[in-house]
């Protein structure tokens, strides 16, 4: 008897857990990542980086979000605007990179 009532309360419990955190299912995977956001498909919420910590609120890795999602496997899970950004950075960084190692 007790034990059904804890249950029940449990189940309740969890319930209205899974109901703060619907599935955007309705958003197309490509529409996601838009100019200065990107979608968390899991959970619906924007930011301007998919980041490893939030993804592994769902289980999930940058890989296995892409391949849930049936995105390519190089999709950089960041807005467009900062996509832009990185690719100039990442010239500067290669400049940078090769004065660095000589260093370590
Ligand atoms: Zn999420």
């Amino acid at each position: 008897m007790v034990r059904t009532l804890a249950e029940s309360i449990r189940g309740i419990g969890s319930s209205t857990e899974e109901e703060s955190c619907e599935p955007a299912s309705d958003m197309d995977p490509k529409k996601s990542i838009k100019e200065k956001s990107i979608t968390c498909l899991e959970c619906g919420k924007s930011f301007k980086i998919l980041t490893k910590k939030h993804l592994i609120l769902h289980d999930l890795d940058a890989a296995a979000y892409r391949e849930k999602w049936g995105m390519k496997k190089n999709t950089p899970l960041v807005c467009k605007a900062l996509q832009r950004e990185r690719r100039k950075k990442m010239k500067s960084m290669a400049l940078w990179e090769k004065r660095r190692k000589p260093a370590e």
